[in-house]
Order: C-alpha cells, then sequence, then structure tokens
C-alpha cells in the first residue's frame, strides 16, 4: 500500500506515513523524509490519507481540505528515482541493520537539496549508497575457504535439503538475521536450494521441504541419470567428429547413421530435462507460496 507525500510528492509505502501513537497508531501527510526535515505533517492536507485513515481506524495527522500546489521534487523522472532508493532501502534486511533509518534519511534529504544530483533508479543499491555517502557490509556471510572445505567433505558433496550435488556453503540461518558464522550454523546445499531458501527462516525451508521429500528424491534420480547421459552424448560427437576427420569426407552413409542415432539420444535427453525442469520448478513455486503466506499471516496490519 502506498501514498503520496503532500511536501516532496514521492509515493512511498505506507510504512512511511505511519506514527506510532498513544493508543493507536496514526497516519501523516507527509513521509517520514519530510518530517525529519521539520515539516509539520498538522499543516499539510492529504486527503487520500485522511480517507484511508479514517476507514482503517488511525488518527490522521494532517489539514483537512484538498492539496493544492506543488511538490518540492516537481520531476517525475527525479522522484521515480528516489522511490526506487527508499523501495531497496526497505527491502534490505543487511542494510536495514547496519543503517539506521534516520541515518539513511539524513543522506536523503541531504541529496534532494543538491540540486545537481541525480540517482539513476537501475544502479545497484551498493553504488547508489556509495553515491550518498553511504556504505553497508553487503559480504557479511563470507565464510573461510577452509570452512567451506571441511563443510563440503563433512556432507560428502550432498545438498543437505534436497539430496542432490551441492557445493553451495550456506546458513541455517540467514547472516543477514543472526550474523552467525560459527560452524554448526553452516550447511551444505544446491546452488537451487541456497537461491530459494535466501533470506528464508530456517525452520520454515526445512517444514516446506519436508512437504516435498518425494519430489526431492526424483530431482536426485533427475540429476543422476541426466549426467552420464550428457557424457554419453559427448563421448559419440567427439567420435564422430572422429570419424569425419579420419574418414575426410562430410557425407558417408556409416557417419549418417550415427548422426540419427545421435540426434535421437539428442531428443531423449532434452524430454527428460525438461521433465526434470518442469519439476524444479514446480518445487521452487511451492517454496515461494509458503514464504509469502508465512509473510502475509505475519504481518498484523495491513497498513
Ligand atoms: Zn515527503
Ligand atoms: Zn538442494
Amino acid at each position: 500500500m502506498k501514498f503520496q507525500c503532500s511536501s516532496c510528492g514521492l509515493r512511498l509505502e505506507s510504512l512511511h506515513f505511519k506514527l506510532p501513537g498513544l493508543v493507536n497508531d496514526r497516519l501523516a501527510s507527509l513521509c517520514d523524509i519530510c518530517r525529519q526535515r521539520g515539516l509539520d505533517p498538522a499543516a499539510y492536507p492529504n486527503p487520500v490519507v485522511k480517507l484511508f485513515a479514517a476507514n482503517l481506524l488511525y488518527a490522521f495527522v494532517g489539514k483537512d481540505g484538498d492539496f493544492e500546489g506543488a511538490f518540492t521534487l516537481p520531476d517525475k523522472k527525479v522522484r521515480r528515482s528516489y522511490e526506487a532508493l527508499m523501495q531497496d532501502y526497505d527491502g534490505n534486511v543487511l542494510a536495514k541493520q547496519q543503517l539506521p533509518r534516520a541515518d539513511f534519511n539524513r543522506a536523503v534529504i541531504k541529496a534532494e537539496d543538491d540540486p545537481g544530483f541525480f540517482l539513476p533508479g537501475q544502479l545497484p543499491f551498493a553504488e547508489k549508497l556509495q553515491a550518498l555517502g553511504l556504505s553497508v557490509d553487503f559480504q557479511l556471510n563470507e565464510v573461510d575457504y577452509i570452512d567451506r572445505e571441511r563443510i563440503r567433505a563433512k556432507y560428502k558433496y550432498r545438498c543437505q535439503y534436497c539430496g542432490r550435488r551441492g557445493r553451495s556453503v550456506d546458513h541455517k540461518d540467514p547472516v543477514s538475521l543472526s550474523r552467525d558464522n560459527r560452524l554448526d550454523n553452516l550447511i551444505l546445499s544446491c546452488a537451487e536450494c541456497n537461491r530459494i531458501k535466501s533470506n528464508m527462516p530456517y525452520e520454515l525451508f526445512v517444514k516446506l521441504n519436508d512437504e516435498v521429500q518425494p519430489l526431492n528424491r526424483k530431482l536426485v534420480k533427475y540429476e543422476n541419470a541426466l549426467a552420464p547421459l550428457k557424457k554419453e552424448f559427448q563421448d559419440r560427437r567427439n567420435l564422430l567428429a572422429a570419424k569425419v576427420h579420419l574418414k575426410g569426407v562430410v557425407n558417408d552413409p556409416e557417419l549418417a547413421a550415427i548422426r540419427q542415432q545421435n540426434k535421437r539420444l539428442q531428443d531423449a535427453i532434452d524430454s527428460l530435462q525438461s521433465d526434470y525442469d518442469a519439476a524444479r520448478l514446480l518445487r521452487e513455486e511451492h517454496f515461494k507460496l509458503g514464504w509469502k503466506l508465512f509473510l502475509l499471516q505475519q504481518d498484523k496490519e495491513i497498513i
């Protein structure tokens, strides 16, 4: 849920307009950046926020009436770039852990006040922070090389979640939440499980993974079958190339027969691969849905 600030004109998530109240939370006409500047939300109207506040039982902090006048950030392109920046920060656990919102906002205010400053929305977040004179350590989950090898050997190069081959030394609890690099917080996973798990709590990931164990066993079978088949195909191709070289001709009944065989093998491998990919996709959807439901059920408020 997004609102537009009546001073700067940024469209931001509702959390930027929320103020803690004694009994009920309040919704302000201005975003937190403008409030941090010292602007008084009571002096600004914001009919949309007011209407939502009334319907969701929040007190409204603002003036009655319709918004008129101009935004302090009149250029739409400039506003989009700040909106992208705020979204990057709001969605980044590491940034929020290391960089208090007030400090981040202070840097944003300084940038907003500099007429020559423009931050393209598609820049990587780390570069945006650098341009603002801020820094966040995104490499916190670096694990020592020796430790990585120890973990890999301990688990025999098998992903502890799905059972396929894996080399990714992963944190049970995401380091972005716990910063825990101790060995018993490390586990071996495949690149796929590592990517899907991302910032998900360990317990949730394990629970969702337990629900798809029969599928995991299938994935292991697919992987075990595909690797030697692909190698066989490659060997046959090399053999064909060698024969073409030896015979010195391209068109030859023997070579044509080998080509025909190779083509059939390739088709069979492709169809097995596509079954495998479909199963992997389905498994990933299961995790995504479980994670979304978990987050949605955790939120007490809708704004
Ligand atoms: Zn604002
Ligand atoms: Zn895995």
